[in-house]
């Protein structure tokens, strides 16, 4: 079992896209195991994009994460990380595969809806930035029998 941190950027709140895009990660069978809507400060947004901040982009970065309010959440399952990235897609929306959530329906490199964590290193610092270990509400889903089998 793995878990991973998702975030639906301003853009996918502000198109009323998060509830079809939570949906796709359900009808996957992750399970979800936090979720909240808040706002990003810039200080939270530095350590999130500690990687980018010396970019020439960063700024930019910065002020369209912190313009809206996100969700944040954690999924869990069987290879997440990987399945969730594959499932987000390649970074510009205008190059993402077509069944991504990216390609699908973004059109921009900045505004591609959802950020999802790139590996387990990044998984468990980024879940550590955005949820207290109280918040992590975990479960066991009914459905596991009829989705793991084999
Ligand atoms: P990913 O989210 O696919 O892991 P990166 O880690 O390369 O992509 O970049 C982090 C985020 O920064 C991207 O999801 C996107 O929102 C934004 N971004 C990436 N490249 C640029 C750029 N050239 N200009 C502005 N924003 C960018
Ligand atoms: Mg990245």
């Amino acid at each position: 079992m793995e878990r991973t941190l998702v975030l639906l950027k301003p853009d996918c709140v502000q198109r009323r896209l998060a509830g079809r895009i939570i949906g796709r990660f359900e009808e996957k069978g992750l399970n979800l195991i936090a979720l909240k809507l808040m706002r990003v400060t810039p200080e939270l947004a530095k350590r999130h994009y500690a990687e980018h901040v010396q970019k020439g982009w960063y700024p930019e970065l910065e002020g369209f994460i912190t313009a809206s309010p996100i969700v944040a959440l954690v999924v869990e399952g069987p290879e997440a990380i990987r399945v969730v990235r594959e499932m987000v897609g390649a970074t510009n929306g205008l190059k993402a595969a077509p069944g991504t959530i990216r390609g699908d329906f973004g059109t921009s490199q900045q505004m591609n809806l959802v950020h999802a964590s790139d590996g387990p290193e990044a998984a468990k610092r980024e879940i550590e930035i955005f949820f207290t270990p109280a918040e992590l509400c975990e479960y066991a889903p009914t459905l596991r029998q009829w989705m793991h089998g084999g």
